[in-house]
């Protein structure tokens, strides 16, 4: 379906660079297309940001009668209608807050043979609850003018995906009442079982599943150690940006608006055109900045995850994380905003020890998982896998080694690693975890730190088995500790503050069986140092 020859091959090439002029396809989407002209149902996966709505929107165009899109989002149906707009595609929506008048002109218009729009937006709520858009779409289905189905965000049908919306559990009535229609389905996010799921709900017989590859081949990955004493990553960012990315454009994510204030500060003191950007700043001042950023008037915007939404700036040649993201989903669709261009950008991340705990308080806050920050720290973490393999085994994909081309800083350096036998270590840290659980203590990741280095109440010293090993090498293995499961992390609330601690992990006693070993695997650049 992709390089095959089709009654409407050269009208798609046509409308493509006329109506929505772009030079060409990107991966899937022609043959996404084909299929949809085909007749075929289908289930597209394709990230955010990749181009799922073209594969709608152009066969909207090349057929007669209208294409139904259902999207959950007002805001987001907005937009397109904003964008079909301006590249001259008639397309009307019907939500909640439409008008009375608006409504009555699209219901009489859908059934007419000269009606003028090639796209109608719906939310789920209207096909589950308007018995007259129903019998509209039944009218037009008779009389051939529905030409397709388009499902946006298809996975909200399942209890078992991560925004399931009970509207979408009803639209199972679409392909019932228009079994002809071919129908389309969309998510950047779909397991298979969600999937096996969404096709049983929105009764679609046999669908054709696309899946595009996460994998942004245009993109470097790398990940910097944080030094969580002498933290000198603002001068390394600056330089980087200086050097390496002069007069490029790029975002610098932080983790609080604090943070965003603060890090902007010093990298301008450092001579960078920054600027700041947060949830808390005024409209105004938001929309200043992301101007001026967008017409490369302001060169780094430094950022909490606020910046995000409706940012569609092509050619951003790097994003830095100075902080972790909350989990190896946000990770992907921050960094992601880099290279959309598809030319070459860069995605680094500072990692440091104490950020892990920042951003569990914030994790804990939002209910997001402990379980999926780990998977964060665990891609930072590694040193032995490429950084590509762990964003696609995280998101199902089958990975072959072939696919990095040396595009991750793990994949570049080679083997420049070595396993270590950290089982005794393992048992000194639990020995000190262990003892504070038995004196009714709560000790923080630092407190736990400093006690294996000797820094702890004599009292304590004197019970436990202290460690001469670097404050990198002891911050690297309790977070190996963490990850394998050895130890495990809570949270105790005061009036003030929460904060968390460390305690036993599943495994832990494991290590009171003598054969038990642990390794772990670190940089050799990083044992050395
Ligand atoms: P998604 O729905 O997958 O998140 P969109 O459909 O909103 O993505 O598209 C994201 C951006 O990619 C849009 O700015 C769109 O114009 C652009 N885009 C889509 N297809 C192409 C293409 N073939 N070539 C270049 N840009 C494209
Ligand atoms: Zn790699």
């Amino acid at each position: 379906y992709e390089n095959d020859d089709f009654s409407w091959s050269t009208e798609l090439e046509q409308n493509l660079k006329d109506v929505f002029q772009l030079s060409k396809f990107r991966a899937l989407q022609l043959k996404a297309i084909n299929l949809s002209m085909s007749g075929k149902d289908l289930f597209l996966v394709m990230p955010t940001g990749r181009g799922k709505s073209l594969c709608y929107q152009l066969p909207a165009v090349c057929s007669e009668g209208f294409t139904l899109v259902v999207t959950p989002l007002v805001s987001l149906m907005e937009d397109q209608l904003m964008y079909l707009k301006s590249i001259d595609v008639e397309a009307v929506s019907l939500n909640a807050s439409s008008s009375k008048e608006h409504a009555k002109m699209v219901l009489a218009e859908m059934t007419d043979a000269k009606a003028p729009f090639k796209l109608l937006y719906v939310t789920p709520e209207k096909i589950a609850k308007s018995k007259l858009l129903m019998s509209r779409l039944e009218k037009a289905y008779n009389a051939g003018r529905l030409s397709r189905i388009a499902v946006d965000e298809v996975h909200c049908c399942s209890q078992w995906g991560h925004d399931f919306r009970p509207d979408y559990k009803l639209l199972g009535i679409l392909k019932r009442q228009f079994p002809k229609v071919p129908l389309l389905g969309l998510t950047a996010t779909a397991t298979s079982s969600v999937l096996k799921d969404c096709q049983k709900i929105l009764c679609v017989p046999e669908p054709i599943t696309l899946t595009a590859s996460f994998n942004r081949t245009n993109l470097y990955y790398e990940v910097r150690l944080k030094d969580s004493i002498s933290d000198d990553s603002i001068s390394d960012i600056s330089a980087l940006i200086k050097e390496r990315y002069k007069d490029q454009s790029g975002i610098v994510y932080v983790f609080s608006q604090k943070d965003a204030e603060t890090v902007s500060a010093d990298l301008q003191k450092k001579g960078v055109n920054a600027s700041s950007y947060h949830a808390n700043m005024n409209p105004e001042d938001k929309s200043q900045v992301h101007r001026k950023w967008a017409t490369n008037k302001i060169q780094v915007v430094v950022a909490t995850v606020a910046f995000g939404m409706g940012i569609d700036k092509a050619d951003v040649r790097f994003v830095i994380h100075h902080t972790i993201s909350k989990s190896i989903e946000n990770y992907y669709q921050e960094s992601g905003r880099a290279g959309r261009d598809d030319k070459p950008a860069d995605c680094i991340v500072y990692f440091g020890f104490n950020d892990i705990f920042r951003i569990s308080t914030m994790v804990v806050m939002e209910n997001v998982g402990q379980q999926k920050l780990l998977t964060m720290v665990d891609y930072c973490q590694n040193v032995d896998r490429c950084r590509r393999s762990v964003i696609a085994v995280h998101f199902d994909e089958v990975w072959d080694d072939e696919g990095c081309n040396e595009m991750c800083d793990v994949c570049r350096h080679g083997n420049d690693y070595i396993t270590v036998d950290i089982t005794q270590h393992a048992k000194d840290v639990v020995q000190i975890v262990e003892l504070a659980g038995t004196l009714d203590e709560k000790l923080t990741p630092l407190k736990v730190t400093e006690a294996w280095m000797g820094k702890g109440p004599a009292k304590r010293r004197k019970m436990i088995q202290t460690t001469t090993l670097s404050r990198l090498e002891v911050e690297a293995i309790i977070t190996s500790l963490l990850l394998q499961g050895y130890l495990s992390e809570d949270f105790s609330f005061t009036p003030y503050t929460t904060y968390f601690y460390l305690k036993l992990g599943r495994k832990a006693p494991l290590l009171k069986n003598q054969s038990h070993s642990i390794t772990m695997k670190m940089r050799r650049t990083g044992l050395d140092a």
